[in-house]
């Protein structure tokens, strides 16, 4: 728990939050900003600042993440239809909040490249 990070502060139920899916190592809740008509951020419950601080010791975390993120697609009903995981790392990768998160956005067709 980081007291000063936003998403620190809606793990611990500080800030509310419309939460999708819990368990003891992350939390799934919809994006305040939805950029598609399903749009869910995949955070886990550790502190971790950036996809660059990530070790070793969080390889089954990050496998675990999509293997959620693939669990609520199918379970949000867009998973056969398609989606997309972004992990956006640092200001040129238009990182906004400084604890790791996936986008898991889905819903629409996406375009490519990405903005
Ligand atoms: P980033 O830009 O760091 O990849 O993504 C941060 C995301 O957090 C943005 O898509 C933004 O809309 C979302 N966000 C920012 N503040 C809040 C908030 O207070 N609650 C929720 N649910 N999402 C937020
Ligand atoms: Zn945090």
């Amino acid at each position: 728990m980081n007291s000063d990070c936003l998403f620190c502060k809606i793990i611990a139920g500080e800030i509310p939050a419309t939460i999708h899916f819990e368990d003891s190592q992350l939390v799934v809740f919809e994006d305040i900003g939805p950029q598609a008509p399903h749009h869910l951020l995949i955070v886990p419950k550790k502190h971790i600042r950036t996809t660059l601080d990530l070790t070793p010791l969080d390889n089954e975390l990050v496998g675990h993440i999509y293997q959620i993120a693939g669990r609520m697609a199918r379970d949000l009903g867009f998973s056969e239809a398609g989606f997309r995981v972004v992990n956006n790392c640092n200001d040129a990768g238009g990182q906004t909040v400084w604890h790791l998160h996936f986008h898991l956005l889905g819903g629409r067709d996406m375009t490519w490249p990405p903005g």
